[in-house]
């Protein structure tokens, strides 16, 4: 469970990583089979503390077509070989012996809302009383894209490795071009951090260009770190262009067509636009949009016909950021209120609407030894019925004692979902 590479140190307790239940359930009747679809950030929370708070009222599955859950938080430090994608793995033994929660590996294929079952790929139906999405992300791929020649990472695994290697094998002098979707995209300073740590290759190979082809107005979190780092650190490196929409992608060419022009280079990072993944939306739970509108009290889908199905983490539309921490909060926030269902308790207790907040944090590494960080908390506002920004902090400079601090806060969040 442990990442075992530098100064990792595998700590317990959630302190850093989790922001708290509205409330402990203290469930008298009913029992109820809940079915979590994904195991990554969020759907591992959700099965861990359904069984952890709910124990014997609830019976819980977890269906995910991979053994192990390869994280994106800290994949940025495979690229530059700081880690290895090993060490970002991690499996669901923990969940069963530790909680009792049962584990399908498959792939959940199609929803049937009013039948309450779900087809898989290759095993028998499963039936549910209540659902948990947590699927993360699919992308609307631009025309002429191929992720073989150039690759997205922006789904930790092989994507990963392949761009790791495309960068070790750039040449001195190379260009490096990475495009930036519209927000809402999953973490909001991942490009950005990206693009620094490139940067700071590039730097120690001599030289070359990191061309930034962002499609927002501006930069999206950290904007005067990560500003002051590209004109500090990589002025004459990183080539930052605001509004450049992703038109066709000539990746035979190695040439990305833009709303500001072309760009060639010798590695191109395409991420694309981000919505809720397919299992989501052809279920009907985005209503035509890009992601799942939800109660974000329960994180229920708010649209007609859908009860009793949850959705959490990247997936849902509540306007918070995409984030494994907020996907982790937004998980205990979900299994609060489902077990408080099955004990037939009331979910908009206003003493648990009060109480519930979710936060997100995403540290940032800026050079290979140094890091910057930016944590934002929500809080339930009754009047809108969404949550609201309460506070928002960041580091302001990047450190090696952040570097450090980064190390931890991630075993924490690793440690409380999956341990
Ligand atoms: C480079 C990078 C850096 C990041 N850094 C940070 C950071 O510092 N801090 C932070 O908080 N966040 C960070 N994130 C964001 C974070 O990784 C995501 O927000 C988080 O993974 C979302 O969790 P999720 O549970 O919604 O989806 P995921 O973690 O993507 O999990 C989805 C799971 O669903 C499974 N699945 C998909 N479809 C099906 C199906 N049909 N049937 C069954 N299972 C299915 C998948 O196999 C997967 O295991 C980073 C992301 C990237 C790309």
């Amino acid at each position: 469970m442990s990442i075992n590479r530098r100064n990792f140190i595998m700590a317990t307790g959630i302190a850093a990583a989790a922001s708290s239940a509205p409330g402990m359930l203290r469930a008298q009747t009913g029992s109820a089979r809940v079915v979590v679809v994904g195991g990554g950030f969020g759907g591992a929370t959700a099965a861990k503390y359904l069984k952890h708070w709910g124990g014997n009222k609830v019976e819980v599955t977890l269906i995910d077509p991979k053994t192990r859950h390869t994280s994106c938080v800290m994949s940025n430090l495979v690229l530059n070989n700081e880690l290895a994608l090993n060490d970002l793995r991690f499996g669901y033994g923990d969940l069963t012996s530790k909680y009792g929660v049962q584990i399908i590996k498959d792939t959940v294929s199609r929803i049937d809302p009013g039948g309450r079952v779900l087809t898989l790929k290759n095993q028998a139906p499963v039936n549910y009383d209540m659902l948990v999405l947590a699927a993360g992300i699919s992308f609307k791929k631009p025309k002429g894209w191929n992720a073989r020649k150039n690759p997205h990472a922006w789904i930790a695994g092989n994507q990963t490795n392949l761009l790791k290697k495309q960068l070790q094998a750039m040449p001195a002098g190379g260009t490096f071009v990475m495009t930036i979707p519209r927000s809402p995209y999953r973490c909001p300073p991942g490009p950005y951090e990206r693009a620094c740590l490139v940067a700071d290759m590039v730097k120690s190979n001599g030289g070359g260009r990191v061309v930034i082809l962002d499609a927002n107005d501006d930069i999206q979190a950290e904007k005067e770190t990560f500003s002051r780092a590209y004109s500090q650190l990589y002025g004459n490196i990183v080539e930052y262009y605001p509004g450049a929409e992703t038109g066709f992608v000539d990746s035979n060419a190695g040439v990305v067509e833009t709303s500001l022009g072309d760009f060639a280079g010798d590695v191109i990072n395409i991420i694309p636009t981000q919505r809720a993944g397919g299992l989501v939306r052809k279920a009907g739970l985005t209503d035509g949009g890009l992601w799942a509108p939800v109660d974000v009290t329960t994180y229920e889908s708010s649209l007609a016909g859908y009860e009793d199905i949850h959705i959490i983490g990247d997936a849902q539309g509540s306007g918070q950021p995409k984030s494994a921490h907020m996907a982790n909060a937004q998980a205990k926030i979900c299994a609060d209120a489902i077990l408080r269902k099955v004990a037939s308790q009331p979910t908009d207790h206003p003493e648990r609407l009060q109480n519930i907040t979710t936060n997100s944090a995403c540290y940032s590494p800026i050079t290979r030894n140094t890091a910057s960080w930016l944590t934002a908390v929500f809080q339930y506002d009754i009047d809108s019925n969404a949550m609201a920004l309460a506070h928002i902090a960041e580091a302001g400079e990047w450190t090696r004692d952040n570097y450090s601090e980064m190390f931890d806060w991630a075993n924490n969040l690793f440690g409380d979902t999956w341990g």
